[in-house]
Formats: C-alpha cells, structure tokens, sequence
C-alpha cells in the first residue's frame, strides 16, 4: 500500500469510515468513466497545481469516503489528505443534471439551433458515468448537459477548496490540540473543539479562502462564456465583457452546493451547524468577491452589479431546488438574508476574530511536505 493510501485510510479510521472504492471504466460498452474518477483526477491535478509540495505524485491524498452525509474532511498526518463523502458527489451531479430537466430554468437553452438529435436523458444507472474528458466531444453536445458539467465541476472545486483552506490557514492544527481527528463540516465534535462561534469563524475563513480561488480559476479558464448571449437572452444582468456568464453561474453553483448542504443538515436534524443557511452563507462571501476582483483587476463590476449577480443566480438555483423538491419558492427570505443579517454576521466573525487570531498564530500556514517525501526521479 502507497503512503498515500494509508494515510487516507487513516483519516477514514479515526472516522469510523470505509474508503469508497471508485468503479471501473466501462470500455467495453460505453467507453464511459465514473464521474468519480473524473473528480478525483480533477481534484488531484488541482491540488498539484496549488503547491511545489504537492506536484510528486504521492505527494498529498485524496479520496472517497462510502457513507450518506453530505460531508467532507480535512487532515494532516503524514501528508496533508482531504475527503470528500460520496454523498457530496452524487448530490451535485444529480442536482446540476436535474435543474437542466426543467424547461423553464434557462429557457434559452431550448432555442431551435441549440435543439440536436441527443436530448435524451441519461438511461437509469448511468448517469454517474460519462465520456472521459480527454476524449473528443461528438460533434453536438447537447447545452444542458455541458451547463450541468461545467456547474458540477465549480462545486467541487469550491468543495475542495475550502477543504484546503483547513489545512493551509492552521485550522487542522489548531484543532488537533484538543482532538487528533480530521476537521469535518457536518458534525463538530462537540466537546473536542472549539466553541461554536470560533467554529463557525474558522469556516468563514476556509469559505473566503475558497470562494478567492474558485473565482480565481473561473476568470483564468472563463468556463461558462459559451453561454453569455443566450443567458443575456432573458436575464437582464449588469454585462461585464467575456465574464458575465461566468460570474453567474459560478454564484449559481455555489449556491446549488451550499443549498445542499441545508438540506442534508435538516434532515439529519443537526442544528448547531458551523455554517449559517445558504443564502446568508452566500450573501457573507460577497464583499470578498467584489473586493478580489477590483485588487486583481478581473471585473468592472461596482459592488451593486455583483450583488444583482449574485442575487439573481442564487434565486435561479433556488427556485431550481424547490421545484426539483416540489417546494413553495420563498423568495423573500431569500432577499431578507441579504439586507442586513449578512453584514452583523460578519461583524461577529470579526469580534471572534480577535480571540481566534492569536491562536492561529503559531500554526503552519501553507501545504505540508509529506513525510517521508516520495522520490522524485531526476
Ligand atoms: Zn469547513
């Protein structure tokens, strides 16, 4: 066994949990991979992409955990390993798929010359296999389905960028003074960590940190421009040149995820949760949105427009959700999180802050050189 492998199955140990063990291609048929392999080679190239430290192969681990939450982990051990539960993959492809079956969502994606042979959906039990992304597209590629693909792939991104942020800005550390397990989102060890508001601090933070990097990648690769001018078609959204649809959707994807993550939480009946609902949970990484792309010179957007994107994608997911659910859209309570509570969130984040500061302060900020460091050929 790897060193990679073992230090993942010892993140899983200390959890009570068994290694998800990915499908196998289907070349004989389909030439079809598992979308679990897809995220896994995805979250891996990003990773090394991220650090020196983690570019040799072994270097750093990633994996699947087998169980129903809606949950990830964060660990340092012998190298630093981050989880993500399969619950979390199966959700967001379901849900990115699923909101593309409602034809009133994105009306414009049913426009005679997006219309082709290969509408069907996917027949049952395959839907979590899809053509490896290294293969060439058919010559028509239905519209719903790349929207759904390119969507998914910014929730896992941001997923595993927030699990990152545990890593890189001391959290695990700090935490590992009271317990040696993993940090995880859904439950919060009570007793073994820190009180609640510090942890709900340290998960702003690891949500600032992601949503920095998410929007990062999403400037640099422009994933959704394809779609600006039919999105423009019957959204009237603040234009920002190549980036428009890009911004809108990502705030569509970050929203879908964080929805997701309310829904497993209620019906888990876990209620003191480190992350508040997802409409304050979005609306708090705003000014940082804003305020990244101004330093870095990515948007001409004012903090106005951003909040029109933001709110206008995180209502398109919204109401995307409660149809899928059969649910009342509760549009209000949507905008009640955005006018007011987002900014007393963050002011209390601040005050906690000023505790939690210092003891961050002598944690390792930044990726840590595995153990025992594999031996890069020359
Ligand atoms: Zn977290």
């Amino acid at each position: 066994m790897s060193h990679q492998e073992e230090a993942l199955n010892e993140a899983l140990a200390s959890l009570g949990l068994r290694r998800f063990e990915i499908p196998p291609a289907k070349i004989l048929t389909t030439g079809f991979v598992s979308v679990f392999q897809v995220v896994s080679d995805r979250c891996y190239a990003r990773l090394a992409s991220m650090a020196d430290e983690y570019e040799a192969p072994g270097s750093v681990a990633f994996g699947f955990a087998e169980h129903r939450e809606f949950n990830a982990f964060a660990q340092r051990g012998r190298m630093d390993v981050i989880g993500f539960y399969t619950t979390v993959v199966r959700v967001m492809w379901s849900v990115t798929n699923a909101m593309m079956g409602i034809r009133e969502m994105f009306p414009w994606i049913d426009d005679v010359d997006q219309l082709g042979e290969e509408q069907a959906p996917h027949a049952n039990g395959e839907l979590f296999f899809v053509r490896p992304p290294d293969q060439p597209a058919p010559n028509f590629e239905p519209v719903r389905g790349r929207l759904a693909t390119a969507l998914f792939d910014v929730a896992m991104d941001f997923t595993l960028m927030h699990e990152l942020a545990h890593l890189w800005n001391g959290h695990v550390e700090l935490l590992h003074r009271m317990s040696p397990k993993p940090i995880q989102e859904m439950h919060l060890n009570e007793g073994e960590c820190l009180d609640l508001p510090l942890m709900q601090a340290l998960e702003f933070d690891a949500d600032s940190f992601a949503i920095q990097k998410v929007f990062a990648r999403v400037h640099r690769e422009n994933p959704f421009q394809d779609f600006t001018k039919g999105l423009l078609k019957d959204h009237a959204l603040p234009a920002d040149g190549a980036h428009t649809a890009s911004w809108f959707f990502t705030w569509v994807a970050i929203y879908a995820l964080f929805r997701s993550y309310d829904e497993a939480s209620a019906c888990a009946d876990i209620t003191r949760r480190s992350q508040p609902p997802a409409a304050l949970r979005q609306a708090c990484l705003l000014p940082t949105v804003a305020a990244v792309a101004k330093r870095q010179g990515w948007s001409d957007l004012s903090m106005d427009a951003w909040m029109t994107h933001a709110t206008m994608a995180g209502l398109e997911a919204e109401s995307a959700i409660c149809r899928l659910r059969r649910l009342p859209l509760d549009s209000d309570s949507y905008r009640l999180a955005w006018q007011g509570p987002a900014f007393d969130q963050i002011e209390k984040y601040l005050g906690v802050w000023e505790q939690l500061g210092p003891m961050l302060a002598d944690t390792k900020r930044g990726p840590m050189e595995p153990e025992d460091a594999p031996v890069v050929a020359a």
